[in-house]
């Protein structure tokens, strides 16, 4: 086994990685930046919220009920540095080298061996994506992926590119065996796409992926941070994944 690397001190982003790797779960939690952490079983599938009083039943859908796919997707309001799950997605900027919003809170609790890491990588174009190791985060690896920035109405090239990250992100899931991940609001804080024209693309996005690739994945976490956030998605979660 390699010999034990302190991640707070250490300055080999390879090093660090490498024994993180040679890691159990269990053993991994001692090296959280936090101690409460949440693990993915407390964190109910939509099957089961959305089961339980939110308006699910009501709404005319154009999809049809699929118990798989509802159990594949949760919606989660809090802080994504706190998760453990396989990979969660960084709302990033172009330069990857951490910024303002949740890319700050993600680069705080990883601690500088992320951005060690993120160096190597140099830029990344919108709707791009790329992955790190998750390091002190309870998540294990990081998705980096680069919104559109907006003013007033998205463009339809806006839009495209609000697709790509999210598809972008999910082909590293698929490319690198994650089972879990979760999503922040992306491009929906600073660069300025509207909340609710964000969260209709997202669910069209992750039904149609899910359709295609449920069985490879265990959960896909939708994580809002602002209650105006989890208001729009409790609202249109029914139309995209309405339970039976
Ligand atoms: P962008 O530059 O892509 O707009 P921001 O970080 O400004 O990114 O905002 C994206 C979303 O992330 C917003 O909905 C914001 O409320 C949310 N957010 C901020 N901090 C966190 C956090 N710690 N966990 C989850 N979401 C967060």
């Amino acid at each position: 086994m390699a010999a034990k690397v302190d991640l707070k001190t250490s300055i080999d982003w390879k090093e660090a990685k490498a024994f993180l790797k040679g890691l159990s779960d269990k053993q991994r939690e001692e090296h959280y930046f936090c101690l409460d952490f949440i693990s993915l079983k407390k964190i109910p599938t939509w099957e089961d919220a959305g089961a339980k009083g939110a308006p699910g039943k009501a709404v005319k859908s154009q999809h049809k009920a699929d118990r798989v796919l509802n159990e594949k997707i949760s919606l989660f309001r809090g802080d994504i540095t706190k998760l453990q799950v396989d990979a969660i997605v960084n709302a990033a900027n172009s330069s990857l080298m951490g910024g303002g919003g949740v890319d700050g809170c993600i680069h705080r609790a990883a601690g500088h061996l992320l951005k060690e890491e993120c160096r190597t990588l140099r830029r990344c174009e919108t709707g791009k994506a790329e992955i790190t190791g998750g390091y002190r985060l309870p998540a294990k690896s990081v998705i980096h992926t680069v919104g559109p920035m907006v003013q007033g109405d998205p463009s339809p090239s806006q839009v495209q590119e609000l697709r790509n990250c999210y598809l972008n992100s999910l082909q590293l899931v698929l490319d690198n065996g994650i089972r879990s991940v979760a999503f922040p609001c992306i491009s929906t804080g600073v660069f300025g796409y509207p909340s609710e024209a964000a969260a209709e693309v997202v669910l069209g996005v992750l039904r149609g992926w899910l359709e295609e690739h449920a069985d490879k994945v265990d959960r896909l976490v939708i994580c809002v941070f602002l209650e105006k956030d989890e208001k729009i998605y409790r609202k249109l979660l029914p139309y995209f994944f309405p339970v039976a």
